[in-house]
Formats: structure tokens, C-alpha cells, sequence
């Protein structure tokens, strides 16, 4: 996926080594959804041979600095130069990519893992996965009220 506009990164060169150094983690975090700066646990810089568009791959273990949260995070950032982000053509992953939603008391247990599979299947990008979960949950909601599974219409 793109990066987008709260992601920030930024690359400087040892002049002594030679060797590549990222700072200034800033982003959206996954977990509290709040914008925030990561502390770096982790990081590595690859050239990916054959891959003209993006051969650089950053790699990085990001720990979210709100207090309350402290989640750990993957990121790969696959960048087109170590100079600066491109927008339009850099790719962008993370694990995890959202927080699922707390399960509310009030709905039966088999409904709600429904729902948190249902999510963690589109945070994966398999949308046909969630599609059928999200099936599952509505009928799971609907057979849980009383209504006849067929027809639905006279339920
Ligand atoms: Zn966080």
C-alpha cells in the first residue's frame, strides 16, 4: 500500500561507515490508532537485486511511545532511493495492520470471533475471506434473535 502522509522517515548516511541510519519513526500505530512516535527496537536496510521500481527495502521493529499502549510493530518500507519517501510509488507494510475491535459482553461468544476473524481477514487484505465472516456474523445475529435461517424474509 502507499504511504501515507503521517508516515515519516528519515534516512542519513555515516559519513565515516558509509552505512545507512533511519530516524524520526513517526506514524499512525496499529494498536491505539493514534499518531505517535516509534521507538526504534530494530532496523535493517536491504537492495533487493531485480526489483527496479522499489530496490530498497527497510525493515524495521517499531515500539509505539504512548504510554498507554507500547505495542510492538513490524514495518517493511520498500523505497525506490534512500533519499527521500516517494508517495506515489513506494509500498508500505505492517503487522499488525489495524487493532481489533474489543469484544462487547452483550454479544455471544461465537458471534464475536466471528467478528474478530471477519477483521483480522481484511487487515490481511483477503476481502472475500471477510466478506464470508461478515456472512457468518449476520446470520450468527440473526439465528441469535429467533428468526428462521429460510427464508430470512419471514423471520
Ligand atoms: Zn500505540
Amino acid at each position: 500500500m502507499p504511504i501515507s502522509a503521517e508516515w515519516g522517515i528519515r534516512i542519513d548516511q555515516d559519513p565515516r561507515t558509509g552505512d545507512y541510519v533511519a530516524s524520526d519513526a513517526r506514524g499512525v500505530c496499529p494498536v491505539c490508532r493514534r499518531i505517535v512516535t516509534f521507538e526504534i527496537l530494530y532496523q535493517c536496510f536491504a537492495r533487493i537485486q531485480g526489483n527496479n521500481r522499489n530496490p530498497w527495502n527497510v525493515h524495521r521493529i517499531l515500539e509505539c511511545r504512548s504510554q498507554s499502549c507500547s505495542h510492538i510493530s513490524y514495518v517493511l518500507l520498500e523505497l525506490s532511493s534512500l533519499y527521500g519517501i516517494d508517495r506515489n510509488t513506494d509500498d508500505f507494510f505492517i503487522h499488525p495492520s489495524l487493532a481489533l475491535e474489543p469484544k462487547h459482553p452483550a454479544v455471544p461468544v461465537h458471534i464475536s470471533t466471528d467478528w474478530a476473524e471477519a477483521q483480522k481477514a481484511f487487515g490481511v487484505g483477503a476481502v472475500k475471506a471477510a466478506a464470508v465472516m461478515c456472512r457468518r456474523v449476520l446470520y450468527g445475529a440473526i439465528l441469535d434473535k429467533g428468526c428462521k435461517e429460510k427464508p430470512l424474509h419471514e423471520g
